[in-house]
């Protein structure tokens, strides 16, 4: 499969250097050339295949001929190694559960695909690659779990001092090995910065490589979720329509290209917190990007969503096509809180900020008779302990998985400034 530029069609790559790169050289993102539908017959039957044969045959399209069959199904067998369940919250609304991976965020499925395809690419050659990622809690954890003990990868975190939960800091600086935490003096932005500027950095003599929504393989393997949850609701007979708690807005990206490849989905919702920008350019056409907001829902703190020039493309760039098919509505931190109580209140359900916000955001939409809504819950509530324990007035059992780390002591080498970044990443 090629993949061109979104700043210039005409130039293409394979999967392999589209994952290698991350970006284009002109900065564009990537893109598939081709999106083909699967077959009628297989999606009508979708219930009678595994959740590994879906996932293949999801996949394979994407990549050609560039893995080996036999390889790529080694490859989704460890990425989907958990349950997706949907559970019934109320009436006819539904939650996708993607938090039940190895660090309870649903970027375990992206960050563990692209590891293994790195590491596959990467088989034959003695030379590193640097996969350099800034995060603001729940990337950073996802992608030091799935990178762990890659063979000639290396990782190197960059997250805000104070500014992450103490679970998700510990997920990111107790691995070791080839994992490196660089816990800088700043804010979110200010490690996404010094990323930007270590990319272009000529002077920098590592090969980097990026592990965002942006890489292919981070994004393209977020198709699954929406199969996986259409197999469970299928058979009762209603039109699906799926909200999303979005910040970057690869997961609903990858959704749109589940409905390409023929998954009959009625409408998408973009849930926002008050980072409203996508929401603002429905109303009346205008992109305006602004610096990002601090939320409770921090995983979607994001002023300029980097994929959702994907998204246009998905729709030809037509904005009449895209307001058919695809809503965004923004939510504030205390309408989240309310939210999260009413949801306990009614069903039991706890859910995290995010979850909520995509409930929200199908309440937002208003759905008919005919349709069932499915919000995707992108992360387990104990990711976001303080908040929900004292917006819910419960206690929240820590699971296993997180048991394990928090015993772990903490490494991480403080940094203030790029230079510092740089003499790093060089030594
Ligand atoms: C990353 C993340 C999101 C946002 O996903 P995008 O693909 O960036 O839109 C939502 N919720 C949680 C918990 C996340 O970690």
């Amino acid at each position: 499969m090629k993949y061109y530029s979104l700043h210039n069609k005409s130039l293409t790559v394979s999967f392999r250097d589209a994952v290698v790169n991350g970006i284009a050289p002109d900065k564009g993102l990537y893109f598939p050339e081709r999106i083909t539908p699967l077959s009628k017959h297989f999606i009508d039957h979708i219930n009678e295949y595994s959740n590994e044969e879906i996932s293949l045959e999801v996949i394979k399209q994407f990549i050609g001929n560039e893995i080996p069959e036999e390889k790529l199904k080694e490859i989704i067998r460890e990425t989907i190694s958990f349950d997706f369940p949907v559970e019934k919250v109320k009436d006819n609304i539904f939650t996708l559960e993607l938090f039940h991976g190895p660090t309870m965020a649903f970027k375990d499925v992206g960050a563990k695909f692209m590891a293994k395809c790195l590491e596959y690419f990467n088989r034959n050659t003695e030379e590193e690659v640097t996969v350099l990622v800034a995060t603001s809690g729940d990337t950073g954890g996802a992608v030091a779990n799935g990178f762990f003990d890659v063979k000639s990868v290396k990782v190197v975190i960059l997250y805000p001092k104070g500014k992450v939960s103490e679970i998700q800091e510990k997920q990111l600086t107790t691995l070791g090995k080839n994992i490196t935490a660089l816990e800088v003096d700043g804010v979110f932005d200010d490690c996404q910065d010094m990323v930007k500027s270590a990319f272009l950095d000529t002077e920098v003599s590592r090969n980097l490589t990026s592990a965002n929504s942006i890489n292919v393989a981070r994004w393209l393997p977020q198709m699954l979720y929406y199969f996986f949850a259409y197999k469970q609701v299928s058979q009762l007979g209603k039109e699906v329509v799926f909200s999303v708690p979005s910040g970057n807005f690869g997961n609903i990206c990858a959704g749109i290209v589940a409905s390409k490849l023929g998954l009959p989905i009625k409408h998408f919702v973009a849930a926002t917190n008050v980072n409203d920008t996508v929401p603002n350019y429905l109303k009346d056409g205008n992109y305006l990007p602004k610096p990002s907001i601090a939320t409770i829902s921090n995983a979607m703190d994001v002023g300029n969503p980097s994929n959702f020039i994907r998204i246009q493309e998905l729709f030809d760039g037509d904005f009449e096509k895209l307001k058919r098919n695809f809503s965004s509505f923004s939510f504030t931190d205390k309408q989240t809180r309310k939210t999260m109580q009413e949801i306990h209140d009614s069903s039991g359900y706890v859910s995290d900020p995010h979850g909520a916000v995509g409930y929200m955001g199908l309440k937002a939409y208003n759905l008919s008779n005919g349709e069932l809504g499915v919000f995707l819950e992108t992360a387990h509530p104990v990711k976001f302990l303080p908040v929900v324990e004292e917006t819910l007035g419960i206690e929240i059992a820590i699971p296993e998985q997180i048991q394990k780390v928090m015993g772990k002591e903490k490494k991480s080498i403080p940094i203030t400034t790029y230079n510092e970044l740089k003499a790093y990443l060089n030594s």
